[in-house]
């Protein structure tokens, strides 16, 4: 008996291993045709000064609006993005996008607006990433200083050297480079004094547990951390008022979060730069 149930758990389980298979490999079906028909979107979730309250810039993130309407997340797609290799094309797609909106951001007469662009491991290992990178600010006659890249410290898992050589060869250009979810992933303090990063974002899990009876050590940390290291830092993910003031009391420069902006379409960014 005891067999014949394990054996029914084995046949359970190739089943539904199965079944998960098939359904990613349809979703990436899909993705590559929806990305080919033009059905993704870059929107904007602004960043601001916090001292000041004025927008700084944006993170650009993608949006897949699918034929039915629905959206699926990132959180999602993503993964599933980079695991078939269609992040290259999207990736570049995303960058090109984020460049033409600094030029229209420009052209309404902001201009000390930047944005932030996610890159994944998959673009780094492409030989003529930085290269891609350069083009597209130079297409749209954009300072690279206005253009940032937000990596993970994930990144580094891969193979740090040639991480570090392309971030160095994106400085020497003038990209920005921030350092995404710090905290959360595979870190490495010794890296993070060799990586040329000027700005360190505060994982939202850290700021989630600012709360009245909270637990705000890890945030103050690593706050003190990037300040300590002559970094700008940004806080992710507010969404209250007490999560603003502690952030302002322990000096953190830069915030993102609900409290503030959802991300939002580029012309309802405009929108939002012109009320601000
Ligand atoms: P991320 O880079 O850490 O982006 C921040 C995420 O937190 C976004 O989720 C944003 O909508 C969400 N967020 C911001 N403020 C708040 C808040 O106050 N409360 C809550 N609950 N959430 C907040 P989103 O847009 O779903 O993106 C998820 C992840 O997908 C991103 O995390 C990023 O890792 C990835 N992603 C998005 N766009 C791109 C892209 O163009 N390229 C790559 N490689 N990855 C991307
Ligand atoms: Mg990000
Ligand atoms: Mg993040
Ligand atoms: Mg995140």
């Amino acid at each position: 008996l005891a067999k014949k149930n394990r054996d029914k758990h084995v046949q359970y389980y190739k089943q539904e291993m199965e079944d998960q298979t098939l359904w990613r490999l349809g979703m990436i079906r899909q993705l590559r045709t929806d990305f080919a028909d033009n059905r993704l979107e870059l929107w904007y979730q602004p960043q601001l000064a916090l001292k000041s309250g004025k927008v700084i810039g944006a993170e650009a993130l993608l949006r897949w609006r699918t034929a039915d309407g629905n959206f699926v997340s990132p959180a999602v797609f993503i993964p599933l993005a980079e695991y078939s290799g269609l992040i290259i094309d999207i990736g570049e797609w995303v960058v090109n996008q984020a460049c033409k909106n600094i030029k229209a951001i420009e052209a309404e007469g902001f201009n000390d607006v930047g944005i932030s662009v996610n890159v994944s491991i998959p673009q780094f290992r492409q030989d003529n990433f930085v290269d891609t990178i350069i083009d597209a600010t130079k297409k749209y006659h954009v300072e690279t200083s206005k253009l940032e890249l937000e990596i993970t410290e994930n990144i580094l898992m891969d193979d740090p050297q040639l991480v570090i050589d392309a971030l160095a060869k994106l400085k020497e250009q003038g990209i920005s480079i921030a350092l995404d979810d710090f905290g959360t992933g595979y870190s490495s303090l010794s890296y993070l004094q060799k990586l040329p990063i000027d700005r360190l974002k505060v994982d939202r899990s850290f700021i989630n547990d600012i709360t009245e009876d909270g637990q705000s050590l890890l945030a103050d940390t690593i706050i003190g951390l990037g300040k300590q290291l002559g970094l700008n830092v940004i806080a992710e993910g507010i969404e209250d008022e007490l999560q603003e003031a502690h952030l302002i009391s322990q000096g953190c420069d830069e915030v993102q979060g609900f409290f503030y902006a959802k991300p939002m379409p580029a012309n309802e960014f405009l929108e939002f730069l012109k009320k601000n």
